[in-house]
């Protein structure tokens, strides 16, 4: 991996401001060639133990550090991470297997998170109520929730945690971060930007890990910290909520997503086609928000899966370091044979491959950009996080049928629509069961909007004053006067 600033590569767990490495290791290996890039410390419980110390002992005085002091320290932070976003990004495309423009698209999308928390920090007021009872004064003010525990996924190894960890900070919360095993690579650059930064030791904790249950319990079963933000599988998600149950911990869980998107007849097909590539090979489709069953008009469907062929045809899948590369790896060979399978059993089952639905010529983990037509909401691949470049067609002949078949899902996290009729803008907008929609648009995801999902795609939200309410306590005061 060339670098220009090779010590951003760190290896090691961050705790307490200092990088401590053990004996015990495990490796990242890079999606597009199967590689090993880096030997990583293998935290386990003495080391996450000593971080939620370390996180402990900084809050004392984190919190106490005002507003304009943390938000000058995470806006140096983010001005480190703007000076080395090509380092960043070389590290993101190796060890997850992005398109290298995709990757400091990322981290972009960090640096504004940080930016506009450091900002929005400054604004977490409190309240005085009207004068309600004689003798009494009633005041709110808001606090941090105290140790943070963030837990986050490979797929977007940057901006996961920049969205969680720059909230925390701001609100003055200290952070134990576990980052993905299999991207911790750019979760321990930022950790060292962080202390660059002059980040007080023990504010951002990084513990790396190939053991998540040996770590995720001791983050979880200790009542030093107060809240849990993780993004990952629901199944993961309900488990922690269980584990974190016992001590009645906060949480944030921006979890799974099966996220519809629907073309209506009255849609600017070209326009719906160009939102569908864009979030579709977003990642090569390994996004919690990504396009996972696209239902089509009747009257258009035909036009449309022939321009959804057209223009996948041309997207260049390949190493995503190389230029011109518009389609990287999928992250692994379980992620690879899950994609497959659900292609397959599509096939089985009567849908028709129009383009792909096979491993890609490169091997490895490598999948063909794939387009399905007579899909149906019978088959599993409607049901089921697809996590790869496979669109699957879905005729459909009503509005009700639908909204009723994009809501037939335990899943609420994204949802998008095609129409040019305003006032079905409206009502499907409302009806549609997501935390997230975008009209005409498949882009929804900024620093100052808030993103999360309704049903089992989660709890709170990401971004905007949100996402810093989700560190923050509402203390009421009363005075008797
Ligand atoms: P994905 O399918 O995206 O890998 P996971 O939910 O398995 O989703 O992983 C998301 C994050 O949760 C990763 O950091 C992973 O290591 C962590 N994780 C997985 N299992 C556990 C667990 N039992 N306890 C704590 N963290 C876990």
């Amino acid at each position: 991996m060339k670098l220009k600033d090779k010590k951003i590569l760190q290896t090691g767990a961050l705790i307490g401001g200092k990088w401590l490495s053990n004996k015990s290791t495990f490796n990242v290996s890079n999606p597009a060639t199967g590689k090993a890039i880096a030997k990583v410390t293998d935290a386990g419980a003495k080391e996450t133990t000593a971080a939620i110390q370390a996180a402990e002992h900084a809050f004392t005085t984190w919190k106490e550090t005002t507003v304009y002091a943390r938000a000058e320290l995470l806006n140096t932070w983010a001005d480190l991470i703007e000076r080395h976003a090509d380092d960043l990004a070389m590290i993101m495309t190796c060890e997850n297997g992005k398109p290298l423009a995709e990757s400091k698209g990322e981290v972009a999308g960090g640096v504004q998170s940080i930016r506009w928390s450091a900002e929005e920090g400054k604004r977490t007021y409190g309240a005085t109520w009207p004068h309600a009872e004689a003798g009494k004064r009633f005041m709110t003010i808001k606090q941090p929730v105290g140790v943070v525990a963030a837990i986050t996924p490979w797929n977007f190894p940057h901006s996961m945690i920049t969205r969680k960890v720059a909230p925390a900070l701001a609100a003055g919360c200290t952070v134990v971060l576990k980052p993905a095993d299999l991207t911790p690579l750019s979760a321990l650059a930022l950790g060292e930007l962080a202390n660059r930064a002059g980040i007080p030791a023990g504010v951002f904790n990084i513990v790396p890990t190939s053991d998540a249950k040996t770590v995720g319990e001791a983050l979880t079963s200790s009542p030093i910290v107060r809240k849990l933000s993780f993004t990952g599988s629901t199944q993961v998600g309900k488990l922690l909520m269980h584990q974190c149950a016992n001590t009645v911990k906060k949480l944030t869980l921006e979890l799974g997503g099966n996220a519809p998107m629907v073309v209506f007849d009255d849609a600017d097909l070209d326009s719906a086609l160009t939102g569908l590539l864009e979030c579709k090979t977003r990642n090569a489709g390994q996004a919690c928000n990504s396009i996972n069953r696209l239902y089509v008009h009747t009257d258009v469907y035909d036009a449309f899966c022939s321009k959804v062929v057209a223009a996948l045809t041309s997207f260049k899948v390949g190493n995503g370091a190389k230029k011109g590369v518009h389609i990287g790896p999928l992250i692994n060979q379980a992620g690879f044979d899950k994609v497959n399978e659900l292609v397959q059993d599509a096939l089985n089952k009567g849908a028709t491959a129009l383009l792909g639905a096979q491993p890609h010529k490169l091997g490895g983990t490598f999948y063909q950009p794939t387009v399905l037509r007579d899909v149906t909401q019978a088959m599993d691949i409607a049901h089921n996080e697809i996590f790869g470049p496979v669109v699957t067609l879905i005729p459909f002949s009503t509005e009700q049928e639908a909204i009723a078949n994009a809501n037939d899902t335990p899943y609420g996290l994204a949802a998008y629509f095609y129409t040019e009729n305003m006032s079905r803008a409206w009502h499907v907008a409302e009806a549609l069961e997501a935390g997230m929609v975008g009209i005409n648009t498949t882009r929804l995801s900024r620093a100052d909007v808030p993103f999360g999902g309704m049903k089992e795609s989660g709890l709170g939200r990401l971004g905007s004053f949100y996402g810093v309410e989700e560190y923050l306590e509402v203390k009421s005061v009363a005075f008797g006067v």
